[in-house]
């Protein structure tokens, strides 16, 4: 994608994820995690995440890829950080419909923060699964978790 398509101001938030992301690294304290690829683009991202009482105390990533791809990811990281596992579900929901064009509430989107400005990719097929790639790894972790759990 060319990201000078973009507003400059979602680009400059964009690559500043990309080049300073957030949450990057592997957690000590993990419970989970979950490495997915995206083989159109070479995109990789492992997630590592400390789940206590359904709710996401700490999350991390590490990954290889392109500049969505991995601005995603940290932008990802930020908001669903202290989120219970029903809420953090819901985001991803709400993003991948958003980056696939659907409709929805600006009360919704503002949830998601920086991440709301992918929103743009719409506009460019090609690199939606870039996007959604930290979002499907958080969505199957936490869905695998509560297939897991007995209770
Ligand atoms: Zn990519």
């Amino acid at each position: 994608m060319s990201l000078s398509k973009l507003n400059n101001l979602y680009r400059e938030v964009i690559l500043d994820h990309a080049n300073h992301p957030h949450h990057k690294g592997e957690l000590v304290t993990a419970t989970n995690q979950i490495t997915l690829n995206n083989p159109t683009c070479g995109d990789v991202i492992n997630l590592t995440m400390e789940l206590n009482n359904h709710r996401i105390q700490a999350i991390k990533f590490t990954g290889d890829g392109c500049t969505i791809s991995q601005a995603s990811a940290s932008m990802m990281a930020d908001v669903v950080t202290g989120k219970t596992m029903a809420e953090a579900l819901v985001m991803a929901k709400t993003f991948s419909d958003m980056v696939m064009g659907k409709k929805h509430d600006p009360v919704d989107l503002k949830v998601l923060k920086d991440a709301a400005i992918l929103a743009s990719v719409v506009s460019f097929p090609a690199r939606i699964k870039c996007a959604t790639l930290a979002w499907w790894a958080l969505q199957r972790a936490l869905l695998d978790e509560q297939d897991t759990r007995e209770d």
